[in-house]
């Protein structure tokens, strides 16, 4: 329903849903396969109550804002703001909608639709049906950015895919003799760990494991470790190595041809998960691998991986942003690319991307670009 918004009344709501945008953040790592949602109660201009989804399977945003108000009284006189429209369907939790009717909050602030096909659109109907007023659409777009890994998987069935790259201001990834420790400084290296944290899963390839023997669990920074997912077509990895040491979970995708009883025994013995998979033009077959990751529940990847990796990924076009990390340093023409050819003969046919907002992290940049 279009409401219209004075200039006045449209910053009031933004400022409140603002809040309810930084406390749905501090549920990230925490809550996936469910949304981050943040929600605050406002009487007056005050807020008298405000929560946030903590971790999955527990209370939601509205739940816990509620719950804070210390003067139940007051919530027949309270506006509701939430990011995320409220659910409408018993999940593991009654349903959010129920509880603001039977609370008798007026007025419930959203900044987007929940896309589940169980909510999509019908907590609103509910609410406005029980006579509650529904403002939509404050602050969708950084609503919308804020849960982009949730609405991917529910909108396309498919994770969420984000690239991350270290490079020099040149575009390489490692000097002529392979090595790439370090191009970028400490406080990049810490943030990429944060954003590890982030994720559900992280990706890399055979080639990299070999390289840089990554553990690619989160040490720099407080958090969770994702799933590692490392893909293996012919089983080359040595089960020694760091990735398959036991300390987050692993799971290995490797060619449906790949037969090697001792090795697989070996990796399963070390707790890995090993999936064999069809293999398309050299490679595995990436939107299988993806695919499957959606099945178990990933919403979110991470590729930390080399550059033919990377290219492989954008070639298939399942690559929704890129994180670069860019140190002002070059290495020169035979250093190593960023990218492996991605057979882009004329300007137009590039990988088109725009930019959000650079940040610094010490002398470094991160660039955050998504596919247009
Ligand atoms: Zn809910």
């Amino acid at each position: 329903m279009a409401v219209k918004k004075t200039r006045r009344d449209l910053q009031h709501h933004e400022h409140f849903m603002s809040r309810c945008l930084q406390l749905a953040r501090k549920g990230a790592g925490y809550v996936s396969p469910n949304p981050m949602v943040g929600s605050v109660l406002v009487v007056d201009n005050r807020i008298v109550g405000e929560g946030f989804h903590q971790r999955f399977g527990g209370p939601h945003a509205e739940v816990n804002a509620i719950a804070c108000v210390d003067d139940e009284a007051l919530l027949p006189r309270s506006t509701l703001y939430v990011n995320l429209e409220p659910c409408s369907h018993h999940g593991k939790t009654p349903p959010c909608s129920d509880l603001i009717i039977q609370k008798k909050i007026p007025r419930v602030v959203v900044a987007c639709r929940d896309p589940h096909k169980k909510v999509a659109g019908k907590g609103i109907a509910k609410l406005r049906k029980a006579g509650v007023e529904v403002i939509e659409g404050i602050l969708e777009k950084e609503a919308l950015k804020l849960n982009e890994a949730f609405v991917k998987s529910h909108v396309k069935n498919m994770p969420f895919v984000a690239l991350k790259l270290a490079q020099t201001l040149d575009g390489k990834i490692a000097t002529v003799t392979g090595r790439s420790k370090w191009i970028t400084g400490k406080e990049a290296r810490r943030h990429v760990h944060s954003l590890r944290s982030c994720y559900d899963a992280v990706l890399t390839g055979s080639a990299t494991v070999l390289a840089d023997d990554p553990r690619l669990t989160v040490r720099h920074t407080m958090g969770r470790n994702p799933l590692r997912v490392v893909l293996d077509r012919t089983l080359q990895l040595p089960h020694t190595a760091k990735i398959f040491n036991g300390d987050a979970p692993t799971l290995l995708f490797t060619s449906v041809g790949s037969s090697d009883t001792m090795k697989l025994d070996l990796l399963q013995k070390n707790g890995v998960e090993v999936v064999h998979i069809n293999e398309k033009q050299n490679g595995l077959d990436l939107e299988e691998v993806l695919s499957v990751l959606h099945a178990k529940g990933i919403l979110s990847v991470f590729v930390e991986a080399g550059s033919r990796l990377s290219a492989s990924l954008l070639r298939s076009m399942l690559v929704d942003k890129v994180y670069i990390y860019i140190a002002p340093k070059l290495f020169g023409g035979d250093g190593l690319d960023s990218f492996a050819p991605l057979d882009v003969h004329t300007p137009d046919k590039a990988f088109h991307f725009h930019f959000e907002a650079p940040f610094f992290f010490g002398e470094d940049i991160l660039l955050e670009a998504y596919m247009q």
